[in-house]
């Protein structure tokens, strides 16, 4: 069981040298959990293999893109048949039109939608057009909330920002490098507080341009939003005049076609999409009704732009991506999956006597180290981390390869079948013998 990883630790030795913590993202790093974070040499389906060989069983899948599971055939096609004609000409293209098409099929309300390279440049672009359609500065999000590093959104952030990615979660900016007269701007609510979000409201509501949220966390850990909530999420922008704009990056095609907005029946007025909408390429987008995309460059006084924006390559695998999906709406299966994984861990946590509370939409879980019902940042934090750590490793020991922090969602993909599961319940049984769990 126990896998040798001499050539991570030498390829990790040598990035140190080279690359900030020898990495291009904090998360992974390990910083959360310790020890040296595997170099992934291939994937297929739903396994990695690492520098050393080891294959591991992914709970990650590239942090959300990838629901198809690694190099599905019609997603490497499509993107080879786009290689051969050419790989960047900062021209519109035609892929660009069809892409767009599908998102405005699993979302009607987006009546435009604008390509972006990155969920980041898509939460930053929908921030700057929701306060230039409605003159406002003031934005509301949420603590333990991630929408990519923009300055405005680097504010009491989850993901990495929980797990020592940079700066401190608990102080406002999260982050070095942001200046503080830009936090004043963001203006920060509990997540599942309705009555905290009325109080901003009624103290600032004509000033603010837009609440922006993830509608189902995923970056606190998962966090289920209460329809109490939603509703004074809805009620409140409505009457102030604000926009409300659902970050999808993380859930959109992944918790049904039209991701948790068609899931919850939520009527954002922007939305911002990312991850599965490039198929495993750098794509980011956002889209909403015509009236305020409408305001964005070369319409209106918005400005917004990418060289690389609609890249042949990432339109390509997000449309293959897209329309294997939407062919076959797997949605039914990644449920029965999810839900055969979450009542195993139920009983075998039970049996080895161990509190978790374990929050799960669709094909994105998360196992909480404390009592439940874990509804709200602070109830999240709150959880065992060091419980965490030995859970994490019990697992990457024996080939499961979890995410590294208490606080991400785990996901996985279609490739995921019954062998997978048994796998993954045999390591989590055989980890919980483990002293330090
Ligand atoms: N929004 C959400 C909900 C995310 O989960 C993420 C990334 O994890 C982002 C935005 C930022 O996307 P990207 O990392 O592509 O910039």
């Amino acid at each position: 069981m126990h896998h040798s990883t001499a050539r991570s630790e030498e390829l990790f030795r040598e990035a140190q040298q080279v690359i900030p913590g020898g990495v291009n993202s904090p998360v992974r790093a390990f910083k959360a959990v310790g020890g040296t974070p595997r170099f992934i040499a291939r994937a297929q389906g739903a396994y990695l293999w690492d520098a050393d060989g080891n294959q591991l069983l992914d709970y990650i899948g590239s942090w959300g893109p990838m629901i198809l599971g690694h190099n599905h055939p019609a997603v490497v096609a499509a993107i080879q048949q786009a290689l051969a004609e050419g790989l960047s000409y900062g021209a519109p293209t035609e892929r660009e039109i069809r892409l767009a098409q599908r998102v405005r099929e699993a979302y009607p309300s987006a009546d435009l939608v604008r390509f972006v390279s990155s969920g980041t440049e898509a939460t930053m672009s929908a921030l700057r057009l929701a306060r230039g359609y409605t003159g406002r500065d003031l934005i509301v999000k949420f603590r333990g909330n991630y929408h990519g590093h923009a300055d405005s959104l680097l504010v009491q952030a989850g993901s990495g920002l929980l797990t020592g990615g940079g700066g401190s979660a608990r102080s406002a900016p999260s982050s070095a490098g942001v200046p503080q007269a830009f936090a004043e701007l963001t203006l920060v609510a509990d997540y599942n507080e309705p009555q905290a979000l009325e109080d901003l409201f009624q103290r600032y509501g004509e000033q603010i341009a837009a609440v922006i949220f993830e509608p189902v966390v995923g970056n606190a850990g998962v966090l289920i939003p209460t329809p109490a909530f939603l509703e004074a999420l809805h009620r409140l922008t409505r009457q102030y005049g604000a926009l409300l704009i659902a970050d999808e990056v993380m859930t959109g095609f992944r918790l049904a076609k039209g991701g948790a907005v068609e899931l919850l029946g939520l009527q954002p007025d922007l939305i911002c999409w990312g991850k599965i909408l490039g198929g495993g390429l750098p794509v980011g987008a956002y889209g909403g009704r015509a009236e305020i995309m409408q305001q964005v460059a070369p319409l209106g006084p918005v400005y917004q732009a990418g060289t690389l924006s609609g890249n042949p390559l990432s339109m390509a695998a997000g449309l293959a991506t897209l329309e294997t999906l939407f062919q076959d709406p797997p949605y039914a299966r990644l449920e029965a999956y999810g839900a055969a994984l979450e009542q195993g861990l139920q009983t075998l946590f039970a049996e080895a006597g161990l509190p978790v509370a374990i929050n799960r939409v669709g094909s994105m879980i998360t196992v909480f180290f404390r009592e439940g019902p874990v509804q709200t940042y602070t109830e999240a934090v709150a959880s065992d981390t060091e419980r965490f750590k030995a859970f994490f490793h019990g697992l990457l020991q024996r080939g499961v390869y979890w995410p590294p922090s208490q606080f991400e969602a785990a996901f996985f993909s279609l490739a995921h079948g019954p062998q997978e599961l048994d796998k993954t319940l045999e390591a989590i049984a055989q980890a919980l013998k483990e002293p330090a769990l």
